[in-house]
């Protein structure tokens, strides 16, 4: 079970785990199931609660991820509230607009910035497993590129394009959430061998 209703996520996760033998339902078959409060204070506490809390409402496996952009000129800001920067109901837009506004005028050696994704494995019983994944770039100047989602467009890769400049197998095959995953998958398959996933 893949905690999110997150669409872009679902399709980057399913692409990831094509191959791997691995099947995951995703939230939408659980229509019942309670949207889960982001309201810890780190990346990790919320992919922990997200996949505990979803594992007990569905009585299955639960798979969650948390992302947060961390720009070292913003103090690390805005981390784990990168979703809702720039205000409740913000588009991904508004918060690519307030950082381009927030980092305007700092010079290319000081916009140093990464992308961190925490996975969270749990059971109904507890959480089994934790791992993070990392992709560190820098801010643009402005936004560029069609494809991805979120901060995508004003995230530079050390190549100089924008993850939203990627096809969906490069961001795959570099990005922070494909790492984390990567990393996930030994504990992913041994589930599924014995059955339980
Ligand atoms: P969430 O809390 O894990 O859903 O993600 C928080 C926010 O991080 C999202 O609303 C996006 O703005 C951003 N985000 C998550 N994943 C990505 C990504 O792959 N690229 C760029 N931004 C992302």
């Amino acid at each position: 079970m893949l905690a999110t209703r997150n669409a872009h996520k679902v399709s980057e996760i399913a692409r990831l785990l094509e191959g791997s033998g691995v099947e995951c339902a995703t939230l939408d078959a659980f229509p019942g199931a309670p949207e889960v409060a982001e309201d810890r204070p780190t990346i990790e506490g919320n992919a922990e609660k997200k996949a505990l809390e979803t594992a007990r409402a569905v009585g299955a496996w639960a798979l969650a991820d948390d992302t947060g952009l961390e720009v070292e000129a913003l103090g690390g800001a805005p981390g784990v509230i990168s979703a809702r920067w720039a205000g409740p109901g913000c588009s991904y837009a508004d918060n690519c607009a307030k950082l381009l506004r927030e980092m305007s005028g700092v010079p290319s050696a000081r916009r140093a910035a990464a992308l961190r994704t925490v996975m969270a494995l749990a059971s109904p019983d507890g959480l089994v497993a934790r791992v993070e994944g990392r992709l560190d770039g820098r801010i643009g100047e402005a936004g560029r590129g069609a494809g991805g989602f979120g901060y995508d467009p004003v995230f530079v890769l050390p190549d100089g394009r924008t993850l939203a400049e990627l096809s969906s197998d490069e961001k795959n095959a570099l990005g922070h959430r494909g790492r984390a995953l990567r990393a996930l998958l030994p504990e992913l398959k041994a589930l599924t061998s014995i059955g339980t996933a």
